[in-house]
Order: C-alpha cells, then structure tokens, then sequence
C-alpha cells in the first residue's frame, strides 16, 4: 500500500527533507494534509493540462488552454488603469496568424519579451473581446521542452501551482525503482496493472491522458483490493466464529408472535422476511451484521422492535441508536407502546440530559433494569455501562461503518449489531461500504398509502402555499413548514426559524395553531412541542432540519421546505417521507428561487420520482459518494487515491479480484501470500484491527 524499500527512504522523510522547502511552505503543505513526503507522492491531481503538441494560433479556439509558439511583433507600453491595476500586452504571430498576450499586473511575463524573438506561451484563448486574446500566458524559451501533460493540484494559501509542480518533479526524478511490489504478480498480470512506483510517477506527470487514466485504475484497484479483502477477512472471522468475536445464541421466543400480533398493523410481507432473517441471525452462534434498507416509511421500526423483543426475552439489553435526540424521544414513546405490555422495560439516554435523569438512565443500563436503551450513538460510547448488551441497532448511521463495527467489538462485548437505513444504496457501493455485512431489503411499503405530490414553486406563489395549508388544515390535516433558517435570531444572517414561525403565525397563518421547532431548544422542550404536533393539538409545525428525519406523525399531509436548494437530494426525499405516512392524500410543496442549473437538476429529480433507490443514484450522480456517506473522500475510508464513485468500475474488478483470491480462484505464488500479508499489516487502524485483531 505505501511501501519502499531503503533506496526510497526519502518518502518515509518529514516534506522540510526536500530541497526548498522550508518553514513556510511546509506550513502550507500541511494545510495541505501533506506533512510527509509519502503524503506528496500519493497527492492526486486534481485534474490535468495538456500541453503535448504546440497548437496553431488560428486554431486556438475560445475558452481553452493552449500551448503555441509565436514571435513577438509588438509590445505596446503597459496602460494603467488606477493604483491597483496595470495591463501589459504583446501582439505575437506564428505563420498562421496573431494573438496579443495580455497580463495583469504581472511585469515580470512581458518584461523577459524582447521584440522579433520567438518564445513558447501558455494560457487561455479568450475571444470575447473579437480578438484572439490570451490571458496570462506563461512564457518558456522557444527551445526550451516544455511539452507534455501537467498535473493541476488543489493548492492552498502560500503554495503556488508551479511550486507545487517542481516538488512533485523533482521527487518522481529522484525516486528509483527498487521492484517493490505491493500487489500480488498473479493480480497484476491478470488486471494488466503497472508497477506501483511506475504508477505514482504517471499520475503526477503522465505522458498522455490515457497513461494517468491508467495510473489512476492501478492505484485505486489497490486499495479497493486490500478493502476488500479485509472487509472479507473480517467477515471470515466471526462467520467461521474463529476470531475470538462470536455471539451469543438468541432462541426465537415461542411469545414473538403474541408481540407481533399486538403491534397495532399487520406486518407486510418485506417485515416479514426481515424479522424471519433478524431471527435466524439471532439464533447462530455468531454475531449478527446486517444491513436493513428500506426507504422511509416501510416500517423498520416494528422490525427493529421485534429483535429488541428477541433479546429481551433471551435476557439482553439491546441499544437503539437514533440519528439525533428528537427522534430518540419518538422511538422512545414507540418501543415503550410496543415492549411495554411485555413487561420490557424502555429507557432514554441522550445527550442533553439534566445530571439526575442521567445518573439514572446510566444506572438502569448498569444494572441491567432498563432492557433496551433508546438514544444516540452517545449509547455505546465511553462511561456507559451496560450489563448484558446483546444487540446494537444503528437508525440512518451511515457513517457507522467499518471502523465503528471494529470499536464495538473491540471493547470485548459481541452484541448483534443491526443497521438500518433507509438511503437506499446502489449495489457497488453497499459492497464497499458494507461488504461485510448481509443485507436484508425491505420493499414494498405498508398498504394504504397513497404516492405523494411533489412540487416545485417559486417565492412568489408563497400565498397561494399558504392558502394551501389552511384548505389543508381546514380538512383537518396537518403541516409541516421546514426551513434551513438559522436557529435563533441574531445568529448569522438572515431569518430564524423563531422569527419566521412568529410571522407565519401573526400573518399568512393567523387564526391557526402554528408551532416551532429548531436545534437551539432544550431536549424537553422540543419534546413536548414534537409531542403536541404529534396528538393533533398543532396545526403547522415550522421547524429548523432538526426534524429531518423520522418524526412520525400520520395526519400530516403536506411537507412545506423553504429554500430547498439548499437541501441535498436525499435529504428532500427525506422529508418529504415525513408525510403519506396515513391515508390521507399527501403533498410535498418545494419553495426555491434558485433556478441555476444544479439546483433545477435536484428539483427535477426530487419531482419525478418518489422511488428512494432512483433518488439515491441520482444522488450519487448529482454529489459523488463522500458527501452521500458523509465520508470526507479518502481519509476515512482510507483511501488515498480511490474514490468510490469515480472508480465504480475498478472497485467492481478489485471486487471480484478479492473474492476469487479469497476462494483459491486465483491461484497465488509464496511471493504473491507475503505481499499481500505485508499489505494487510500496513493498512490503517480501522481495517487493522479488523483483519489482524
Ligand atoms: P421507517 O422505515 O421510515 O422507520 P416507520 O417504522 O417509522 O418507518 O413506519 C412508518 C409508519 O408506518 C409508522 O406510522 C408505522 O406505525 C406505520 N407502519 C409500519 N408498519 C406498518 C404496517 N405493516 N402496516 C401499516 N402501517 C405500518
Ligand atoms: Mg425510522
């Protein structure tokens, strides 16, 4: 993965090791995340300049980067305009035509220019103006060899591109080959995959784009190799229950299905299944890990009920994890109403708790009194113990991934572990994400549920929203008003959603019961205003986001969302989730006046489909995967270079690769077990403890 060998110690250095570096541009090489020399020669460019061929200026066409040669025909005296600004030029020609240079302040470029001389430029042709310009060309010697591809790098405060460009230039020159392997020679040759010192080379200073391209397939196939095989390795160790991580056999309770019948729904076929694979998973001697998808509103809740059920009655605590603490105070009423009258006990643990309720809820978890904690992830954090945790159901945590599942078990206890989602994700990138975990998919939602409306308006039809509430509210319905306001007033710019809740409720919504809900509240107070809304004491509920997902109130029909360019596409999806959840017709109304392409293409998507799968690939598409997982791109997934969803394709071969060496498909040579052996020991700490223990 980032290994070398003696002659390349250099990149096991600290950046000051390299020549020009000094305090100052380390500093900035830092801000950079790149303290290390390893950390410059894994820094990906962001894109690439091609400047292989010298173009012909009546060729150069608007808005592009060209490189050309020309000879200098005339140099006019620089104009000022102002203190601040002075543009120097020069008219230069090749056989096929005339170009005039222009620089901004930049004395330096057209000062090197003597007139009749040839040179080499650089730059971008801007024909606005009728003339073939070019703005800030750099300047080379004509004989000097110039040609080639050219990295472009994200650059931060006191680093510079072409600063950039010489360190990384200067230290592929001075790495040598010392035929180190980092994948196994049987997957190289099976991939046509280079070298790994070949291909760090070629993605900083490629000689062609099909060769970074190239470089790019071999660096992510690595690391989406060695993922894999962990994630694999990982899931052999407790499956085959050899790793020390093994659970404790739940029995099916002979009373489950006196639990199901009193849930005040029949079950649909989807819950179901997943409460028959939850059980069965339950009843193995090895630990559950698995995955439950269902878009919003399919009813995961009775699920996660029925395998708190499960534990309750083989004598375990379980822990349901909640996103946030508004909805753990639902999910509390729900698992109370539910487990209640089985005689299971429910307890609430979240994060603004006064110090007594705290002491207690900690000790009923102790003592083993409180059978299923509901919270947040707080839950199974430090200083809180519980008795017998015997499973852990994480609710729309998509960052509990790899690294959090390590945690847990590391702390010695094997719970069940469950987790639920309902972002729908695309097959590659549950694979990825959660290939060690099997994976139940709910379809199909409960019955009587009708598709909701959604639509997308402008700011001017506000009234004409607000006199849709009221027709709502006057058929004794509910609404909600989001709005991505600040919480409180005086808090940035702009409205808060106090002020707007107040204006609503004087104005547009006189005469109707308006209440507001938003971050800044204490935990009680929000649970009460929840709580109203939620018994139809309110008729509009304007909140801040923090209600975003999973409030659950079955008479509200119409989901109002201010700003809504604001919101990423799942999100909306979301929220409009929120309501169609009785059998009342439902309406999801989007307010925007950003009609700038981007937001118009979430507006599109978010109105023609209610399908959460179809919403999450056009999510996928719209955002790219870090931000859909709220995974920062490479750093918490370990990567350096791969991206799942730029490298979707390599990540399906990198699959399949693992998986064949994993089942003696592939065979390997002695050589080839080390590699691979040698990776794994170096992989970041998540995965380490995983595969290794
Ligand atoms: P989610 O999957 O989004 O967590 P919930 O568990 O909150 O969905 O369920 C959404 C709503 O559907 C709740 O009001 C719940 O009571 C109701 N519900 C769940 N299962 C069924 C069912 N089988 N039949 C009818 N309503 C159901
Ligand atoms: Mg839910």
């Amino acid at each position: 993965m980032h290994g070398y060998t003696a002659a390349n110690d250099i990149l096991s250095r600290d950046v000051r090791a390299l020549r020009g570096v000094g305090e100052a541009k380390a500093k900035a090489l830092a801000a950079l995340g790149i303290p290390k020399v390893m950390d410059l020669a894994y820094y990906v460019p962001k894109a690439y300049e091609d400047r292989t061929t010298y173009r012909d200026i009546a060729g150069l066409e608007e808005g592009r980067k060209y490189l050309f040669k020309a000879t200098v025909k005339a140099l006019p005296p620089p104009t000022v305009h102002g203190a601040g600004l002075t543009v120097y030029r020069a008219v230069v020609e090749d056989v096929t035509g005339s170009a005039e240079c222009v620089w901004f302040n930049q004395r330096y470029a057209a000062s090197r220019l003597s007139l009749g001389k040839a040179y080499a430029f650089y730059g971008e042709c801007d024909g606005s103006s009728g003339k073939r310009r070019v703005r800030r060309p750099e300047v080379f010697g004509a004989d000097e060899d110039v040609t080639g591809m050219y990295p472009v790098y994200g650059l931060t405060e006191g680093i510079t591109q072409n600063g950039l460009r010489a360190l990384t230039k200067g230290l592929m020159a001075r790495l040598v080959e010392d035929g180190y392997a980092s994948l196994p020679k049987a997957v190289c040759e099976r991939y046509g995959l280079a070298g790994l010192l070949e291909s760090i080379k070629a993605m900083h200073w490629p000689a062609t784009m099909e060769e970074a391209l190239k470089a790019r397939r071999r660096l992510a196939f690595e690391e989406f190799f060695y993922m894999q095989l962990a994630l694999a390795g990982h899931k052999k160790s407790y499956v085959g229950g050899h790793a020390g991580v093994c659970g404790t056999a739940k029995r099916t309770p002979p009373d489950l299905a006196d639990f199901i019948g009193s849930l005040p729904f029949r079950l649909t076929e989807a819950q179901r299944r997943t409460i028959g694979e939850v059980c069965s998973d339950m009843a193995g001697s090895d630990i559950m890990n698995r995955l439950v998808q269902g878009d919003v509103g399919s009813g995961k809740t009775a699920v996660a009920a029925a395998a708190a059920f499960v534990a309750a009655r083989n004598g375990f605590q379980s822990a349901y994890m909640a996103p946030m603490g508004i909805l753990a105070a639902q999910h509390l009423r729900t698992f109370t109403a539910y487990l209640g009258p089985f005689g299971i006990k429910v307890g609430l643990l979240v994060g603004d708790m006064d110090a007594r309720s705290r002491r207690e809820a900690l000790r009923g978890l102790a003592s083993g009194e409180t059978a299923v904690a509901v919270g947040t992830h707080a839950l199974i954090q430090g200083g809180v113990e519980f008795k017998n945790l015997g499973l852990v159901v994480a609710d729309e945590q998509h960052k509990f991934g790899v690294g959090q599942r390590a945690g847990l078990y590391g702390k010695g206890a094997a719970p069940d572990l469950m987790v639920m989602t309902a972002t729908p994700i695309p097959r590659t990138m549950a694979l990825a994400v959660y290939g060690d975990m099997d994976v139940s998919v709910m379809d199909g939602m409960p019955p009587g549920r009708t598709p909701v409306d959604t639509y997308c308006v402008g700011g001017a039809l506000r009234e004409r929203v607000y006199a849709f509430i009221r027709k709502n509210v006057g058929e004794g319905r509910q609404a909600f008003v989001v709005c991505p306001f600040v919480e409180e007033p005086g808090e940035g710019e702009g409205k808060s959603v106090l002020e707007y809740g107040k204006e609503l409720a004087g104005g547009a919504l006189a005469g109707l019961r308006v209440d507001t809900v938003h971050g800044r509240m204490r935990q009680s107070e929000k649970d009460s205003a929840m709580m109203r809304f939620a018994e139809g004491e309110t008729d509009v509920l304007v909140s801040s986001t923090v209600v975003e997902v999973g409030v659950d109130v079955p008479n509200a029909s119409l989901m109002v969302v201010e700003g809504a360019e604001r919101f990423g596409l799942s999100q909306l999806h979301q929220l409009r989730g929120r309501v169609g959840r009785g059998a009342h017709k439902s309406w999801c109304v989007l307010i925007t006046d950003d009609k700038g392409g981007e937001s118009a293409r979430r507006m599109d998507a978010i109105c023609s489909t209610g399908d959460g799968f179809k919403v999450a690939e056009m999510d996928l598409e719209l955002r790219g995967a870090g931000e859909f997982f709220g995974l920062r791109q490479h750093g918490d997934m370990g990567f350096r270079v791969a991206d799942i969803w730029r490298d979707a394709a390599t990540l399906g071969e990198a699959q399949e690769c693992a998986f064949d060496v994993m089942e003696g498909r592939l065979p390997l040579s002695a050589e080839d077990v080390m590699v691979i052996e040698e990776q794994l020991k170096a992989m970041p700490e998540g995965y380490r403890s995983l595969v290794i223990g």
